[in-house]
């Protein structure tokens, strides 16, 4: 085996809507293989199956894997706006190769390796019953298998409808499935599959097996539901005389009754996540981690440590297939990618996560008409949200959250109720002198001093021991809410002269 034969991976969407969960956990093993070997990540549009096609679902493939920073090295591509086609292999949309198809059909029937069939849909339902009766698997019964030339011929100009069938060899096949190892049938379990439509269309079977090779893939990833069909796939390798890819089957992605997951069950698309404001790399982390194992404590990855991890051709051919890849599915926990998702917006930049943020933040109402921020100009106002979300990017799961927990940041607050400023059984009276203390100590930092730092390191110093006594009323004032950030990073984000304000505020309505 040549282990030295360049890595060529595809993706090969069926364009019958949006990208979802499992498909971007296909595409993302793929494209982690193609970059951890320097190899090519192509992506091949399957549409053969004209009955299922989704006007726009192509665009919004790929603009799904142009999101998450997958990148295309080959085939179907966009570029400015427009569906392009990058390499050397012909088209890689399948319903512009109908020729290639027919070619190796016609290749198929001539060695009497496939068969004419001209069986209506009404015989094979009753064949189907019948086997189901006996408690027979379901299984064409080979009845156009010998007809002669000459009844095809006939059949065919008289305009009757008919399939092509590849006539499923006598003995055993058997491959080396690079996650669930050894794979052996006996061919006599297997179907008579259908490689040509009544539409002309081929099968995906058969456009499959014929573009892996012209396109020269060297691994395929792909989901555990093809695996009962690699048999059969093998087996038109073989009888093609081609070298089949190497095959390696992920398992599915489970719900958590540890069924396959499935799009019942809320929203699975990966533009659904992306419009709630997951961040990328939260979601490209968290479905990574589905099935595959790093064998180490870490848990955040970037794409780079995931791509750093991910084991390498070489390693595969050594140890006789991944190691790091599961046969049991990995369970769609949303906890976990919320988990995951706070971990990654904490490690981001603020300038970063601004850029992030500002998309959803711009269709909130309450920042559009926001009375605090009216007066700012745009550098003033891209300040004070990076401020908000210094504070904020601690504890945030989405970007679609900045600034919904903490209002104050964007709108008065009114009165505020006493008992909110109130530390444990203190008077009214020590209240506002709490609140005169904060005032002063504030009144005494200039404007360039109004860092974090200095903010908490001034007023507690000035709390002493007692930091309730200070600290909660402050808080109280500046926010108007029962929880909140620290009194610090509120007076900071709010600035200098709205904190007093708000403070000043506060102590007025104590009379
Ligand atoms: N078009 C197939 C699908 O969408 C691809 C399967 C494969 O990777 O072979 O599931």
């Amino acid at each position: 085996m040549n282990n030295k034969k360049q890595v060529r991976v595809r993706f090969a969407p069926s364009p019958t809507g949006e990208l979802h969960i499992g498909g971007l956990k296909t595409a993302l093993t793929n494209y982690l293989f193609a970059k951890k070997n320097d190899g090519k990540f192509i992506l091949r549009i399957e549409d053969t199956d004209q009955s299922r096609l989704v006007e726009g679902a192509t665009e919004r493939v790929i603009e799904s894997l142009m999101w998450a920073g997958i990148e295309i090295d080959e085939g179907v591509k966009i570029e400015k706006r427009e569906i392009v086609e990058i390499g050397e292999k012909g088209s890689y949309v399948q319903s512009k190769r109908l020729d290639f198809y027919k070619k190796y059909i016609q290749q198929l029937i001539d060695e009497g390796k496939a068969y004419y069939c001209f069986c209506s849909s009404e015989r094979l339902d009753d064949l189907r019953k019948k086997q189901q009766l006996e408690k027979l698997a379901p299984k064409y019964d080979r009845h156009c298998l010998n007809l002669s030339s000459e009844e095809v011929q006939k059949k065919i100009e008289s305009g009757e409808k008919y399939v092509v069938r590849f006539k499923i060899p006598e003995g055993k096949v058997s491959y080396t499935d690079l996650v669930y190892g050894k794979i052996e049938v006996e061919n006599d379990t297997l179907d008579d599959l259908i490689l040509m439509k009544s539409d002309g269309f081929p099968t995906y079977h058969l456009a499959m097996a014929v573009d892996d090779h012209l396109m020269e893939i060297s691994h395929v990833f792909r989901g555990a539901e093809w695996l009962p069909s690699t048999p059969k796939h093998i087996l038109l390798y073989e009888a093609f005389g081609w070298e089949p890819p190497k095959f390696c089957h992920m398992a599915n992605i489970l719900n958590k009754s540890k069924k396959k997951l499935s799009k019942r069950e809320g929203s699975v698309s990966v533009s659904d996540f992306k419009n709630q404001g997951y961040p990328k790399e939260a979601i490209l982390n968290f479905i990574a981690l589905l099935g595959w194992n790093p064998k180490t404590k870490q848990e955040i990855f970037s794409m780079d440590e995931l791509i750093r991890e991910f084991e390498s051709a070489d390693d595969v051919e050594k140890n006789r297939g991944f190691r790091k890849m599961n046969k049991a599915g990995g369970v769609f926990d949303l906890d976990r990618l919320a988990w995951i998702s706070r971990e990654h917006i904490k490690q981001m930049d603020v300038k970063d996560l601004y850029e992030q943020v500002i998309p959803f933040l711009e269709e909130k109402d309450f920042y559009q008409n926001s009375s605090l921020l009216s007066n700012f100009s745009d550098e003033q106002k891209k300040d004070y949200v990076k401020k908000v979300l210094t504070v904020e990017k601690e504890r945030m799961e989405k970007f679609t959250e900045a600034g919904e927990n903490n209002l104050f940041f964007f709108s008065e607050i009114g009165n505020v109720d006493k008992d909110l400023l109130r530390w444990k059984e203190n008077s009214d009276e020590e209240t506002k002198k709490a609140l005169e203390k904060a005032q002063k100590v504030l009144g005494e930092i200039s404007e360039e001093d109004w860092t974090k730092e200095n903010l908490e390191k001034l007023l507690l110093e000035a709390a002493g021991e007692k930091r309730g006594d200070l600290l909660f009323p402050l808080r109280g004032v500046l926010t108007g809410a029962k929880k909140s950030p620290s009194p610090f990073e509120c007076a900071w984000v709010l600035g200098k002269i709205e904190s007093l304000r708000r403070i000043g505020r506060g102590i007025e309505s104590f009379g």
